[in-house]
């Protein structure tokens, strides 16, 4: 990785108008298969990386946010479209971050399946080794 002087876990969006930090290695990481991530993203699955909101820190650019459903929150690029965060109510303080917006995306290891009852046929062989979860669970640990 480059470009890190502060040594930190960085990441951004496609077009580089917003750049971001974690302090921490993110505990959880899934593979969500529901449809509101499909469509906000035009991909059959995302996976998200899972760390307390404290943790990130922007270093640069402020993401747009659309709420996609009455309690979920999603924080994009308004340059570029990249989703980057979410944010739900159920998990207040806790914050999802797009593993594959990190500039070291391998670093993310995931952990299961959620939401599968939207699971897409194409992504049937995808980790099949990984747990499966109708919702999403409090922690894979
Ligand atoms: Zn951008
Ligand atoms: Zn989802």
């Amino acid at each position: 990785m480059s470009g890190e002087p502060e040594g930190g876990r960085q990441g951004g969006c496609l077009c580089g108008a917003i750049r971001y930090r974690i302090r921490v290695a993110p505990a959880d990481a899934a593979f969500c298969h529901c449809r509101i991530c499909q469509r906000s993203s035009g991909a059959p699955v995302l996976l998200w990386a899972s760390l307390p909101e404290a943790d990130l820190e922007i270093l640069r650019g402020a993401p747009e946010i659309f709420a996609s459903s009455p309690e979920g929150r999603r924080l994009f690029c308004g340059a570029c479209g990249t989703q980057l965060f979410f944010r739900h109510a159920r998990w207040p303080g806790q914050l999802d971050l797009t593993a594959a917006s990190l500039d070291d995306p391998d670093a993310i290891r995931p952990r299961g399946h959620i939401h599968v009852g939207a699971r897409r046929a194409c992504m049937e062989g995808l980790a099949p080794d990984l747990p499966d979860f109708d919702d999403e669970p409090e922690s894979f640990a």
